[in-house]
């Protein structure tokens, strides 16, 4: 497909009147997802001076130290507290051995802003409660250090929902101002935040203030004049929450892709009456580079077929770039849950007829996926080594989340992490 320059934003929709002009399976069996507590992978790299304290077993030590990898030239920013026999068969006060090792942590680290305590399926199990306890512990050391918490357990969630937990457990210590300002909710590399900055100022827009913030001891200030952009899709409950505080959110799709991310700066800009002439002088630049750059991959992956488990709640967005801008087939789109209040202009933008699928029935997927023969299955890591060995493609979703791809200069970026499995693949079948 041919790129136009981007002179007529907002984009061209495919205007589903609403979810059931759709074909939606909705499913309910057994699942294959990792927990909340791989959020903290992320996290604790944005928010430099925050502190992941996980209150958990063994497993969910292993689970983060496995999924961050070990921090061998600065001291870690998380840890797990790790809940013994005797704490789980209530023979030890938790609560005493938690404040203990709370009281260590801090002594031995005064970089330490924020402190969040993330609870897991142990902690969980024996009913600790880890907001009584961040109340205890914020009598004894706020201001000099903030405790929240939040919870990662795996019971009920799909993974990104640990950083919407973790944001949302911010959203009340937020500071009050009803001054206009954007809040752009979502985490973000930093060097993706930097370009959006740059496109912001560009096109004489602001405040505008990133949540999470790079230290979280700099939170943005939150009332009624506050505009929300969403950067991920995964953010339900604290986009209520900030409505909920007197912001507005500004419905958009996801700065994914040369197309998303126009129309997202489009949101913002026309919430800020910025004129046509001055947005296309601040995005000119990049689109072209990033057309320049996609065009290549768009030749690799034009006329495939791409199979989505749910995993990361991505799926949608990269659905709609890889079917719009990179001409791929979409055999079946998984996602773990559809909030429209965040993804019907997404939704939208899918080619009618796009098979969309909820929740999961592993077994069933598993039977749709080798029989339709897709040239990219996008799936967690748990499918995702099965199927490559039955000679299929993969790509893993949460590599998705730990990349920098939202932006012009990341468009190519994420077409290359569909291509390269390609590659591969083709690679070791010839
Ligand atoms: S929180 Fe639950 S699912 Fe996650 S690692 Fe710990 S025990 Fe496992």
């Amino acid at each position: 497909m041919a790129l136009e320059p981007c002179t007529e934003v907002p984009v061209q929709t495919n205007n589903h009147k609403n979810i059931s002009d759709l074909s939606v399976l909705k499913e309910r069996g057994q699942r294959e997802v990792f927990c909340g507590l791989t959020g903290i992978v992320w996290l604790h790299r944005k928010m430099q001076d925050a502190f992941f304290l996980v209150v958990g077993s063994r497993t969910c030590a292993h689970l983060i130290q496995s999924a961050a990898g070990v921090m061998i030239f600065a001291e870690p920013r998380f840890g797990t507290a790790i809940l013994g026999e005797r704490d789980l068969a209530g023979l030890a006060d938790a609560n005493e051995e938690l404040d203990r090792i709370v009281d260590q942590l801090l002594e031995r680290r005064p970089d330490i802003g924020t402190l969040f305590l993330v609870g897991s399926c142990p902690s969980e199990v024996i009913k600790l409660d880890l907001a009584k306890a961040s109340e205890r512990l914020n009598q004894k050391f706020f201001p000099k250090v903030r405790i929240l918490n939040y919870s990662g357990s795996g019971i009920e969630t799909t993974f990104t929902q640990g950083e919407d937990a973790c944001l949302g457990s911010m959203v009340p210590v937020l500071p009050r101002s009803d001054e206009p300002s954007l809040m752009v909710v979502g985490s973000l590399a930093d060097v993706v935040e930097d370009q959006f900055q740059r496109l912001f100022d560009k096109m004489g827009l602001g405040p505008v203030y990133f949540f999470p913030p790079r230290r979280a001891a700099s939170l943005p200030p939150i009332g009624k004049g506050t505009k929300l952009l969403l950067a991920q899709p995964f953010l339900s409950d604290t986009v209520r929450s900030l409505i909920s505080r007197g912001a507005t959110l500004l419905p958009s799709p996801y700065p994914l892709g040369i197309e998303g991310t126009t129309a997202w700066l489009k949101t913002a800009a026309n919430a800020w009456n910025v004129s046509d002439e001055q947005f296309e002088q601040a995005i000119a630049p990049s689109v072209s580079r990033a057309k320049v750059a996609l065009d290549r991959y768009h030749q690799v992956l034009t006329g495939r077929k791409a199979f989505l488990f749910p995993d990361s709640q991505l799926e949608i967005p990269l659905a709609r770039f890889l079917s719009r801008e990179c001409g791929m087939e979409l055999v079946e789109v998984g996602t773990p849950y559809i909030d429209r209040l965040l993804m019907d202009q997404e939704i939208n933008l899918l080619p009618v007829g796009t098979a969309l699928s909820e929740g999961q029935d592993v077994e069933k997927q598993l039977d749709r996926c080798r029989e339709a023969k897709p040239d990219i299955t996008v799936c967690g890591l748990g499918l995702a080594n099965p199927l490559e060995a039955e000679g299929m493609a993969t790509k893993w979703s949460i590599e998705l989340v730990f990349s920098p791809i939202q932006g012009y200069d990341q468009a190519a970026d994420l077409a290359e992490l569909f291509a390269r499995p390609l590659e591969r693949r083709k690679r070791l079948t010839v």
